[in-house]
């Protein structure tokens, strides 16, 4: 399991940008088949977090961008999760928030958009290490159907991140 950076676990409530479609004639029937996909994929996560979606990409903390993902030790994926610290002013000082830009590639089937989604959605909610298991949402490896709902699993990984206190150095995750 990758470290979890300090604090992030224990946000209470997400503001999610997710790119619209520029498009709004028939040629931009793929640009809102993407959207409703990873729509449909936040909706899931809805269901265990507080999230409001945002028009003001400012003001998210989690981006989804429409985007191929660059080429990683020279392999290609559908979806990347991308953590950077950025300086924000809410009111108050100036402060480092992290955000989490999201890249879901359009080149591929709704179901298989929205698998995407759902996994690298999770990274930016905080889980950001992978199950061995290939039903789970947040499965290393996907398996040969996508998994469009969160596992038993998944839903406990993410209530015991949020249990932990934010420490620099995360204790171990139980074992199953
Ligand atoms: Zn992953």
């Amino acid at each position: 399991m990758k470290p979890t950076p300090a604090g992030w676990p224990r946000r209470q409530h997400w503001c999610v940008w997710v790119q619209p479609a520029a498009d709004p004639g028939p040629s931009g029937i793929w640009e809102r088949r993407w959207r409703g996909a990873v729509l449909a994929a936040l909706a899931t996560w809805g269901r265990q977090l507080a999230i409001t979606q945002v028009d003001d990409p400012a003001r998210a903390q989690v981006l989804v961008q429409r985007r191929r993902p660059p080429l990683q030790h020279n392999r290609a994926s559908h979806g990347r999760a991308l953590l950077q610290l950025v300086e924000v002013q809410r009111g108050g000082p100036w402060q480092l928030e992290p955000r989490v830009e999201v890249l879901i590639s359009p080149g591929q089937g709704p179901a298989a958009i929205e698998a995407t989604a759902l996994h690298e959605l999770g990274h930016a909610f905080g889980l950001w290490g992978h199950s061995d298991q290939a039903g789970d949402a947040m499965a290393a490896q996907p398996g040969s159907r996508p998994v469009l709902e969160l596992s038993p699993r998944d839903r406990a990984t993410l209530r015991w991140l949020q249990q932990q206190p934010g420490l620099a150095e995360p204790p171990a995750p139980p074992r199953p």
